[in-house]
């Protein structure tokens, strides 16, 4: 077996006297360069995303939910149906975003050799821990059974695979004997950034997005319905971050990308879309709010065309378009107010409802 020096983590014991830092020297993976100096940067698009992550700062307790606690609490104010979908959107928010903490933290971070990189990946996971505090408020707030929503991903098939499917990546990268630096290594870790960036934050979110939306334009759930949208300019973010690492590393190491590791992507990026179908099709069976799941079908290989677009892969679903166009709407408008118009209190550091240029 060869041996593979292993990747800097900023944890080595200090080398007094040791020359400073050229941008040069700076690579995302397998970086051997000082890990605890942030400058000079190489990579402006990390920075520039932690500056605007830290400009949207919010608090889910800012939100006012109490519209939602008294439609919830009116015994004709919502149909069975809504209020199954209203619950497992909860139910499989309310863990995802723990394990894509956790995935950052305890998986990831680690093996991202960049500063700047870094000091985004630090912002993300507080937005991660944000996002956990916003359902459990809107759990709290509704007084929904907590431990039966929280453990939902243990109990109803359909949130729990997408979970299952995540954590087969994250387990890969968590073993402590796990480096990169040789190219199998340095696959294992794209495959974690693909399923956790491109397909968890970047395809598994976005029915119970819609469907919570859904219920905002019909004017319910109008608190819920604001906080996912704050949480999708969030996530709008982690997913466009998480592209540019993915493709930083690609421009980095070349090798990495070969022929069949695509295929596998592809396969990798088909298998989210059907989870996510399934997911649909078990939130909404009967199909409501002007939804259905052949609309999702369609919604879902729309999605994942951009995201394979985004990674440089061929789109894989021809003739696809948004069924949703309203989607867009929420999501590309630079909005000055809020869209579902419930927040009653001014944030002290001015984190206001604007959007980033890139695309999601
Ligand atoms: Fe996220």
């Amino acid at each position: 077996m060869t041996m593979v020096p292993t990747a800097n983590t900023g944890l080595e014991s200090l080398e007094f006297g040791a020359a400073r830092i050229r941008v040069d020297d700076k690579k995302i993976i397998n970086c051997f360069a000082d890990l605890n100096q942030l400058v000079p940067f190489k990579y402006e698009w990390a920075w520039d995303k932690y500056l605007k992550a830290c400009a949207n700062h919010w608090m889910p307790n800012e939100i006012n939910m109490s519209a939602d606690i008294a439609l919830w609490k009116d015994p004709n104010g919502l149909t069975a149906d809504e209020r199954m979908l209203i619950e497992r959107s909860l139910g499989f928010f309310s863990t995802a975003d723990s394990l894509v903490a956790n995935n950052l933290v305890l998986a990831l971070y680690r093996h991202i050799t960049n500063p700047e990189c870094r000091q985004y990946l630090l912002r993300q996971a507080f937005e991660e821990a944000l996002h956990t505090h916003a359902y459990q408020h809107i759990i709290e707030s509704l007084s929904m059974d907590q431990s039966r929503l929280f453990n939902m991903y243990r109990e109803v098939p359909a949130v729990a695979k997408k979970a299952a499917w995540a954590l087969t990546y994250t387990q890969s990268l968590s073993d402590p004997a796990f480096n990169t630096g040789t190219p199998e290594a340095d696959q294992r870790l794209l495959r974690d950034l693909i399923a956790f960036y491109v397909i968890f934050e970047g395809i598994f979110f976005y029915v119970g997005f819609v469907q919570i939306f859904s219920l905002g334009r019909r004017n319910k759930m109008i608190g819920a319905a604001e906080q996912l949208q704050y949480i999708l300019r969030d996530e709008s973010m982690h997913l466009n971050f998480g592209i540019d690492v993915i493709n930083q590393i690609k421009i980095e190491n070349p090798h990495l990308w070969t022929q069949s590791f695509q295929k596998e992507v592809i396969q990798m990026v088909k298998e989210g879309v059907e989870l996510e179908y399934q997911y649909a099709v078990d939130t909404m069976p009967r199909g409501i709010l002007g939804l259905n799941a052949a609309m999702f079908q369609e919604y879902l290989q729309f999605i994942a065309n951009r995201r394979f677009s985004q990674i440089g892969i061929a789109e894989q679903y021809p003739g696809v378009s948004n069924p949703f166009p309203w989607m867009s709407e929420i999501m590309d408008l630079k909005k000055e107010k809020n869209f579902f118009e419930t927040r009653v209190t001014e944030y002290q550091t001015g984190g206001t409802l604007v959007w980033e240029e890139e695309e999601t």
